[in-house]
């Protein structure tokens, strides 16, 4: 008997989650754009480093090189570990384990900072396996995200506790917005100690030239502002999946407990 009733709930349960196939679709589709909801940050954080960079002349260019090529050779130990700087001109800058790119034309201030990526794998453990963590933890979101809005949240049936597993399935969804933003982590520290780092050499190498100092940490802060952005539009949008996932499950539960009770009537 027990058996029989087991199959009948297996059964009703596969019928609803096929039935709010829609809903997963349609929560995870707006999760996805909602993780986008930072882009506005990130853009005014870019027009603001470009406006900084944009506003040095040909001679502050001229010193940006030198010290640059100063902190590479002698305050730091990276062109002997093989650091290399290549251009590039479809983002403002980012590095590559030993590869540092720059866009000299329109983000050179920010060589600083890749330059602080650049020590960071090459100079500790600690820091090299959390720039190794940024794949795994965009992926660890991805995961998450998809994880919510395909599942919901069980509830106690017939007087009965919930299982361990059906708890911890629960709490993941709950606590999801604080799980993604953990995921990121390693990425916001790592691009926080980079910074750090290209503040520090920048304060030392412009001793003599302050306002320098001053537009390369002021580049850097609009930088970590927006990974900053970044890592809340994702928390954000684990929130929005799941309320829109629950919400959509609680409509058509609510639906089928009502076309149920019609039929036991009609009978
Ligand atoms: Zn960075």
């Amino acid at each position: 008997m027990e058996k029989i009733n087991s199959i009948s709930f297996k059964g009703e349960n596969s019928k609803k989650q096929k039935k709010n196939l829609k809903g997963s679709l349609a929560s995870y589709a707006i999760g996805i754009i909602t993780t986008k909801a930072s882009l506005p940050v990130s853009y005014f954080a870019a027009k603001k480093m470009l406006k900084l960079s944009g506003s040095l002349n040909t001679d502050e260019k001229g010193i940006l090189n030198a010290a640059v090529d100063n902190v590479l050779n002698n305050k730091t130990n990276l062109a002997k570990k093989g650091a290399v700087i290549k251009n590039t001109t479809n983002s403002p800058g980012g590095f590559l384990k030993n590869i540092i790119l720059i866009n000299r034309d329109d983000f050179p201030l920010s060589t600083f900072h890749e330059m602080g990526h650049a020590f960071n794998f090459n100079n500790s453990v600690f820091w090299k396996t959390m720039q190794k963590m940024r794949r795994a933890g965009t992926a660890l979101t991805s995961l998450i995200l998809f994880f919510v809005a395909f599942s919901k949240e069980s509830k106690p049936q017939d007087g009965k506790e919930l299982t361990k597993a059906q708890k911890f399935k629960n709490n993941l969804r709950k606590y999801s917005p604080a799980l993604v933003a953990a995921a990121m982590l390693p990425t916001v520290l790592e691009e926080g100690m980079a910074t750090l780092r290209g503040n520090k050499w920048a304060r030392e190498v412009f001793e003599k030239t302050p306002k320098l100092a001053k537009k390369v940490s002021k580049t850097n802060k609009w930088g970590f502002i927006s990974y900053c952005a970044m890592t809340a539009g994702i928390a954000f949008s684990a929130h929005i999946v799941r309320r829109i996932k629950d919400l959509s499950t609680a409509k058509k539960e609510g639906f089928a407990q009502f076309n149920s009770k019609m039929e036991a009537h009609q009978g």
